[in-house]
């Protein structure tokens, strides 16, 4: 059974607000949630010339760490293998590490990555509400299984890096039939709407990750292709 931790790491931190300000998301620009003045002192800025300046404005948000860190330790504790499970048995594979590491953020922004054993992912640090926190975490982990499982289904039928992401972004729909008995609400990205409504469709007549994965590929290339 795979084990979720919560961490600190403030260069981890500083990283993810220089990244929210000079990369977009599938379209979305996240410096629109930094502050105007921090916004107009890194936006467009080398990460090496800002890291100094990033730190010394955040690090006043590591006094409420401990106090997050036991919030959502007592939180996740009782959905955590359940969600493992299920999370299992969507993608229909094996969890795929053994660590994960939920990382303190004081951007609105959830970046991950990880490695062969472990993942890791960025969770705001005002996010205590157990719902937020679960279906956070809950989207972030569906990218793992994705990544490990699916991500070269898509590459072989043609679709490139950037394509995938947006099928793996849109496939995040699942957590909102699939965790109803939590109430979460996954909200994904405006421009993945109509791809999320097929999704959810396909998946609601047959739940077969790979099946929906097939019909999802097609209907991206026949509505959402250039
Ligand atoms: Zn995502």
């Amino acid at each position: 059974m795979a084990t979720i931790q919560f961490q600190k790491d403030i260069n981890k931190d500083v990283r993810n607000w220089w990244e929210a300000n000079n990369h977009l998301s599938y379209g979305f620009d996240f410096s629109e949630k930094c502050p105007p003045e921090i916004k107009k002192k890194i936006k467009g800025k080398k990460f090496s010339k800002v890291k100094d300046y990033i730190e010394k404005h955040i690090k006043k948000y590591y006094k409420n760490y401990p106090q997050w860190k036991k919030e959502n330790e007592k939180n996740l504790k009782p959905y955590e293998k359940e969600t493992i499970q299920k999370l299992e048995r969507i993608h229909k594979k094996k969890f795929p590490v053994e660590f994960i590491d939920i990382y303190y953020t004081s951007f609105p922004r959830n970046p991950y990555g990880g490695g062969k054993k472990r993942f890791w992912t960025q969770i705001y640090m005002h996010e205590k509400d157990k719902q937020k926190l679960l279906v956070t975490i809950i989207h972030e982990l569906m990218h793992l299984f994705f990544h490990k499982y699916y991500w070269k289904t898509c590459k072989k039928k043609g679709l490139n890096d950037e394509e995938t992401h947006d099928i793996k972004e849109a496939f995040s729909v699942l957590i909102n039939e699939e965790f109803k008995n939590l109430k979460l609400k996954d909200k994904g990205y405006d421009s993945h709407q109509k791809i999320r409504k097929h999704i959810l469709r396909e998946w609601k007549k047959k739940k077969d990750f790979p099946k929906v994965l097939d019909l999802t590929i097609k209907y991206y290339k026949q509505k959402c292709q250039n």
